[in-house]
């Protein structure tokens, strides 16, 4: 997790957990020896550095006997941790129950990434660490989850030996019948993908929720193929999910108390599913309205845009529902028109300004983040100067930023060459961070004296005395804690900030509509 940071009162040290992903704030009074650390820390990222490793911790389990004990530990992003939801309703539903602790489980489960292939080494340090254990326990069985099992298939079980299952993200169903295989002595595979599994009817188990907010996968896969992407390998076909059993999710979540659903897909803009009773067509934009008119208390997020396919439509539903958040996560990847077309991602710079320009004209007040890549093949100096202008024009609120990394099998593998230099690559990622920083530092700072309307989500890790939540826009306060409650809403004016957090001092008012 990075270390480099201003103080935040919320999690105690840099890492915030996000939309989707995590917000890196940087200490201006660094000390040279860091910044190498930050650096590494910053390349390290995959989306939420605060959750990575997260293991699944049961508010209960199913009373009576139970098969076996299971233990899931999660990496990636949103979605992968959405699935492990899935993953821990389907296993409690055939007779297993939870364990937060993995040395007391039958059954380890660890839900991949492989965005990058830093993502990759992380889960495998971990399986070493598996297998200590398991020496220890032979009965014990090994599964390997989600987009790493999908990208290396069986080949897993031949390279890391002690895996005894291997399930893609389209097979969860199969996951009892594979761990009575597993149990037999036979090494259980299924990796195959699914052009309609979008585990609409199962109720995910919230892990390690608190109460307040949670994500609702709304799709599943994607058919963009962005050069650099192993996404639309290891998840599949893009497929929308049934939007009553989306709109009954959220539903059933404000019932239980929760304030903010974020609905997740890699490109939330293309969904489109197809009411047949109705003989309707319902876009992300009607989705997006049928979810906010649930009841005004309940905040909705959504996560990712696409800036080819984001419409006017859901730009007017975000301005018409006070209740959906004025916020987008737009990821530009980078601001050279032509890495952006080697990079296949359909729109131009020009186009991607203008897509900014049009966000703040109908919304002025948006918070915008975004994703950028530096060095990805062949970009030059000239490309990444690209880069850092349009940095400068969007000015983001929040920013996730990678170096390049070549993925087996993308289409950026087989047709380019990764030629820029790994010290080329960090040295210009570490050029965006620092503009990055400036942004996000005045970002903050220009809502010093402004009130704000904040949901509660939970007492700040810091400070006892002191709750956190977040605006509209996505960033964090931390204010006194008064009789407040998690859930509620508040008005707090903010009295300062730090790179990463509004600190609030008065609460105007609360129970907010
Ligand atoms: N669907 C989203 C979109 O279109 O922007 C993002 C999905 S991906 C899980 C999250 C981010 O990881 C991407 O936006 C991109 O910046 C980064 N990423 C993906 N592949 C990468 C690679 N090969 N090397 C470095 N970063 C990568
Ligand atoms: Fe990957 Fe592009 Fe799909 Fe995002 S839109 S998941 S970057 S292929």
């Amino acid at each position: 997790m990075p270390e480099i940071h201003l103080y935040d009162p919320v999690l105690g040290i840099s890492s915030l957990s996000c939309h989707h992903g995590t917000i890196i704030q940087f200490s201006y009074l660094c000390p040279p020896k860091k910044l190498e650390r930050m650096l590494d820390l910053v390349t390290d990222r995959t989306h939420d550095e605060a959750r990575q490793g997260e293991a699944f911790t049961p508010l209960f389990n199913k009373a009576g006997g139970f098969k076996k004990l299971f233990y899931i530990e999660s990496y990636g992003c949103a979605m992968n941790f959405a699935d492990s939801e899935v993953v821990a309703s389907i296993l409690l539903d055939n007779g297993f129950a939870a364990t937060a602790h993995y040395k007391e489980a039958d059954l380890i489960f660890i839900n991949t990434c492989s965005i990058r292939e830093k993502a990759e080494t992380t889960v495998r340090k971990r399986l070493t660490e598996f297998r200590v254990l398991k020496r220890e326990k032979p009965g014990m069985l090994i599964g390997v989850l989600g987009c790493m099992a999908e990208r290396l298939k069986a080949k897993f079980i031949e390279e890391e030996k002690l895996v005894d299952i291997v399930v893609g993200p389209d097979a969860y169903r199969s996951l009892p019948a594979l761990v009575e295989e597993a149990e037999t002595g036979q090494k259980a595979v299924n990796v195959l993908l699914s052009r309609d599994e979008t585990y609409a009817d199962i109720a995910p188990i919230r892990l390690n929720s608190n109460g307040v907010t949670a994500f609702v996968s709304i799709m599943r896969g994607c058919n963009n193929m962005c050069s650099f992407c192993v996404v639309p390998f290891t998840r599949g076909r893009e497929r929308s999910r049934d939007a009553h059993s989306i709109i009954n999710e959220c539903k059933v979540l404000f019932e239980q108390g929760y304030r903010e659903v974020t609905l997740l897909g890699q490109n939330v803009d293309s969904y489109y599913w197809i009411d047949e009773q109705k003989e309707e067509t319902v876009t992300f934009a009607r989705l997006m309205e049928e979810v906010a008119l649930i009841s005004p208390l309940l905040r909705v997020r959504f996560s990712t845009s696409h800036p080819k396919d984001i419409t006017d439509e859901v730009l007017h539903t975000i301005v018409k529902y006070e209740n959906i958040c004025n916020y987008i996560h737009l990821p530009v990847q980078s601001g050279s028109s032509r890495v952006l077309q080697m990079m296949n991602r359909t729109y131009s710079r020009e186009w991607y300004i203008a897509k900014v320009d049009r966000i703040r004209e109908l919304i002025p007040d948006c918070g915008i983040s975004t994703d950028m890549i530096t060095g990805f093949c062949t970009e030059t100096e000239e490309d990444h100067q690209q880069s850092l202008s349009l940095m400068e024009y969007c000015r983001y609120d929040l920013a996730y930023l990678y170096f390049y990394s070549e993925r087996p099998g993308t289409l950026a593998a087989r047709r380019f060459e990764d030629d820029v230099p790994l010290d080329i690559k960090k040295r210009r990622l570490q050029e965006l961070v620092d503009l990055y920083r400036i942004h996000s530092l005045r970002a903050m700072q220009k809502e010093v004296g402004k009130t704000f309307k904040v949901l509660v989500e939970g007492v700040s890790k810091k400070n006892e005395d002191e709750l956190f939540g977040r605006t509209d826009q996505n960033k964090v306060v931390v204010f006194p804690k008064g009789s407040l409650k998690k859930g509620e809403y508040v008005n707090v004016y903010i009295k300062s900030c730090t790179a990463g957090t509004l600190i609030g001092t008065q609460i105007i008012e609360k129970n907010l509509k």
